[in-house]
């Protein structure tokens, strides 16, 4: 075992603290890895809060890790020391069962491991903790590359964010010419934007303030819709191919579906705790729409989408936190106050 420091929460409402937590020996096929980076994502808030149930405490969050591999396993084939690699949202999976031999890990029907707050069974059962830390252990075939060239600090967010607005699009195999819109700019929002238009769509941002307009064009947006106002959205009418839901506050979906064309679908991303209005079966119906969900992103599709965002240009906005700022910068995520993502730089803890 290996001592790292850590921030951790110890209760839901402790925030995060110093602490000291044990990182297992590299085994056989083990990468360990030296965290340069990690993203802050609003299931590291909602994860600490016990706001998705009760958390097991004390608990390191982060899910968005970027470092320098530091050691390596007997069997590590993929890896070497001194290479810059990233962990996204699981560490393991069964990697028996049918989606994980078809490489979607991240609907393992036995769960996947999370990257924290998780019994990993497959070591001694242990509580799995993230990427606030100095350092991580983990199974080579859950350790991805980061492109050459890539701004470390700024690719952090694209193992969670980044993919979860790409395997989507992928899944919906959006294409050149293709219409998508984009509900709500925060951390998914911004990624969904840029992956959007790297794709060839043309894209449109929902958004309820209209302060947000020209930040959507920087983005790189073709078109920005503010949803409280009602012209504007029957301005969009049945103009859009597909619409990427990032919002994770309850809203109504029925205005968003009217704004899809025939075929159409509206994809869930973020998660709301609590109920939603219901979606109006006949909008469905009418123009055969679809709406429907998604989860991060395989292994490999992280891996696709990392080198694709390479190709394109593409990282996360990002403003870089010390290990004292994480607390005040959960407020201000809450707060919607934050362009696009905050990241930890791991060298203060
Ligand atoms: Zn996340
Ligand atoms: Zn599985």
């Amino acid at each position: 075992m290996t001592q790292v420091k850590a921030y951790e929460a110890v209760s839901a409402t402790s925030g995060l603290q110093p602490g000291t937590i044990e990182r297992r020996e590299p085994a056989a096929h083990d990468v360990e890895i030296a965290i340069e980076f990690c993203g802050l994502c609003h299931s590291d808030v909602h994860t600490i809060r016990s706001e998705w149930g009760p958390a097991k405490y004390p608990l390191v969050p982060g899910h968005e890790i970027v470092g320098i591999v530091s050691r390596v396993g007997d069997g590590v084939e993929g890896f070497t020391v001194g290479e810059r690699v990233g962990v996204g949202c699981m560490v393991d999976s069964c990697r028996e069962c049918e989606s994980c031999l078809e490489g979607f890990e991240q609907y393992c029907e036995v769960g996947n491991t999370g990257t924290y707050g998780v019994v990993d069974s497959r070591n001694g059962g242990v509580v799995t903790q993230g990427g606030y830390a100095q350092s991580i252990v983990v199974d080579e075939n859950y350790v991805l590359h980061i492109p050459e060239g890539m701004d470390p600090a700024a690719a952090a967010p694209l193992l969670c964010a980044g993919i979860t607005t790409y395997s989507p699009l992928r899944y919906l195999d959006v294409q050149d010419g293709d219409a998508v819109g984009v509900i709500g700019l925060g951390g998914l929002g911004h990624m969904g934007v840029k992956i959007a238009k790297a794709l060839g769509a043309t894209v449109t941002v929902f958004t309820t303030s209209p302060a947000k307009a020209d930040d959507a064009r920087a983005l790189g947006a073709d078109n920005v819709v503010v949803s409280t106002d009602p012209e504007e959205m029957a301005a969009a009418k049945e103009s859009l191919n597909a619409i990427l839901d990032t919002v994770a506050a309850v809203h109504d979906l029925n205005p968003y579906l009217r704004t899809l064309a025939r075929d159409g679908a509206l994809i869930q991303l973020g998660l709301p705790s609590e109920d939603m209005p219901p979606v109006d079966p006949g909008l469905l119906i009418r123009k055969r729409l679809a709406y429907g969900g998604s989860l991060i992103g395989g292994i490999a599709e992280t891996q696709e989408m990392l080198d694709f965002c390479a190709e394109h240009g593409i990282v996360s906005d990002i403003e870089l936190v010390t290990a004292k700022e994480l607390d005040a910068a959960y407020d201000r995520m809450v707060a919607g106050d934050v362009k696009y993502r905050f990241v930890l730089d791991a060298a203060t803890i």
